[in-house]
């Protein structure tokens, strides 16, 4: 196929940062124009023109560059792009935007219904993930072979989706034989896995599963739970990386779990109250013993901060504002209060419960920054669809608390991109901008590196002089009044060289929800 005839300039750059500029904190989202043409079609030659890069793997920003892709490739970084521009089929101009790679998802999972007759379309969590900038999502159980099929049609480009790796649960639960679990492990090793999560294990059956894993070549993550086993058997049979908190700090107690006689793991006000006391009881020394082991094994660790932040601030978790624009009915109404419903525990949630997460954040923090300083492999997943986080936003929220923990804003997108690419063994294509890798780039209203919150689907809040947006250290001239605006967003997802628009996916994600809410006729949050 010869270059297109017609090369087109989008000049959606300033006009969608300003528009979004006006609007107060709680005015209603932008209507953006028609969708730009270039919205998920794909073009043989993109240039981004004018771009501030962020790499991925913590090297500093550089820039401006324009970058070529040709047939979903990084083809070309530099200035000017003149042999690329003159032959473009389409341009994207990246003037005072950063672009940075596709962000990595290691924890999530794809949802039709949350609550039991309210189907919730999967394009809407296709759409916010998308928005938020992920481009590859590793599902860590879920449906297995339809997420087999989404995998497909994500890499044929038959639908608007992230690229997805599938990593089922080990089904045989505790009542497996290590047999019966090796077996199976070959099974859905046949059936195209591309990994495996172990949760609620004994450590034979662990072994199991673990040892046959690796001859196989399959990649293992674990949700250890409250066990039998913790992070110390894990680590030593050779898991590939661990998820949110559990078993690291039960393998630094001075024995079992100090849990009160009534304790009841059944309960998930027990459970997800009393697991916030762990970390406080494990023994420093030892914590930090089994901090260098997981460096000194390769083990990565997704910590998924988000998704237990409405448990230490729940009255932030309930009132965020995007809900009033994008809480799906179906997730709306799982999140309400009930012990029916996974994540839903708050029954009277105390003041004691939340002090107990926040020192157990405090904690738990710093081990994940120890991890990370001595060498660890830290990525961002979100889970989201549970315990008031929503898809997207809690990725996006994600980032922050890395930074919260401790590291640099720069870091925080190593986790998010490069990092990701490294656990999940794509690092040979992705997690970079970086010529011959694939094209899975974001284009950013601003600077993440400045404010995180730039690559929240509902932006940021910015800072404007003369309605342009500005550090908040800046101080305009005379008769220069700094006003309150918002801003930031990403403007364009770019995945395997398909540029997606995000305000145009917003848009569609917002019709989505005021569909479902009038059939349900369920209240606006
Ligand atoms: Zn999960």
């Amino acid at each position: 196929m010869r270059a297109s005839r017609t090369a087109f300039r989008l000049s959606v750059v300033l006009s969608a940062t300003l528009t979004l500029g006006v609007a107060a904190t709680q005015a209603p989202p932008p209507q953006p124009a028609a969708a730009p043409s270039l919205h998920a079609r794909g073009v043989r030659r993109l240039v981004i023109k004018n771009a501030m890069v962020i790499y991925g793997s913590g090297r500093p920003p550089f820039g401006p560059v324009d970058i070529g892709v040709e047939d979903g490739r990084i083809s070309y970084i530099g200035s000017p792009a003149g042999r690329f521009t003159s032959g473009a089929d389409a341009v994207i101009d990246a003037t005072g935007k950063y672009v940075m790679p596709g962000i990595v998802n290691t924890h999530m999972h794809w949802h039709e219904e949350r609550q039991p007759g309210i189907p919730q379309p999967i394009q809407y969590e296709r759409n916010l993930y998308l928005a938020a900038g992920v481009t590859t999502a590793r599902e860590v159980g879920g449906d297995f072979d339809k997420s087999k099929r989404w995998q497909a049609e994500s890499n044929a480009h038959t639908i608007i989706s992230p690229r997805i790796l599938v990593y089922p649960v080990v089904n045989k639960g505790r009542i497996g034989s290590p047999d019966e679990i090796r077996t199976w492990v070959r099974e859905i090793h046949q059936r195209g896995a591309d990994g495996l999560k172990l949760i609620t294990l004994d450590r034979d059956q662990v072994e199991a599963a673990l040892t046959e894993a690796k001859r196989l070549g399959l990649r293992t993550t674990t949700h250890i739970g409250v066990e039998e086993t913790t992070a110390a058997d894990y680590i030593e049979l050779g898991v590939s990386s661990i998820e949110h908190f559990y078993g690291v700090a039960d393998a630094a107690l001075a024995g079992v779990q100090n849990f009160p006689p009534d304790m009841n793991y059944n309960d998930e006000v027990h459970r997800f109250g009393r697991a916030a006391e762990l970390y406080a009881q494990a023994d420093p020394e030892k914590l930090r013993q089994v901090i260098d082991l997981m460096v000194e094994k390769h083990v990565g660790w997704s910590p998924t901060f988000s998704i237990y932040e409405a448990s230490r601030d729940l009255v932030r978790a309930q009132n965020q504002p995007w809900f009033r624009d994008y809480l799906h009915p179906s997730m709306e109404a799982f999140f309400k209060p009930s012990l029916d419903n996974h994540g839903s525990y708050f029954l009277g949630w105390t003041s004691t419960q939340e002090n107990n997460w926040r020192r157990q954040f405090r904690v738990w923090m710093d081990a994940v920054r120890d991890f990370g300083r001595k060498g660890g492999l830290i990525t961002t997943g979100d889970d989201a669809g549970y315990i008031y986080s929503l898809y997207g936003f809690g990725i996006a929220r994600e980032l922050e608390l890395h930074e919260e923990a401790g590291f640099h804003p720069l870091e925080v997108i190593e986790h998010a991109t490069w990092n990701g690419a490294r656990m999940l063994g794509l690092d040979d294509r992705l997690g970079k901008v970086r010529e011959g890798f694939v094209a899975d780039l974001l284009v950013v209203n601003g600077n993440p590196l400045e404010n995180l919150k730039v690559l929240s689907p509902a932006g940021a809040d910015v800072m404007l002089i003369n309605g342009r947006p500005v550090s908040n250290y800046t101080r305009g001239g005379t008769g220069e009044t700094p006003q309150a605006g918002r801003g930031g967003g990403i403007e364009w997802t770019i995945k395997d060289g398909i540029p997606y628009h995000v305000p145009t996916l917003l848009q569609e994600t917002r019709n989505l929800v005021a569909q479902a809410r009038s059939r349900n006729r369920t209240t606006t949050p």
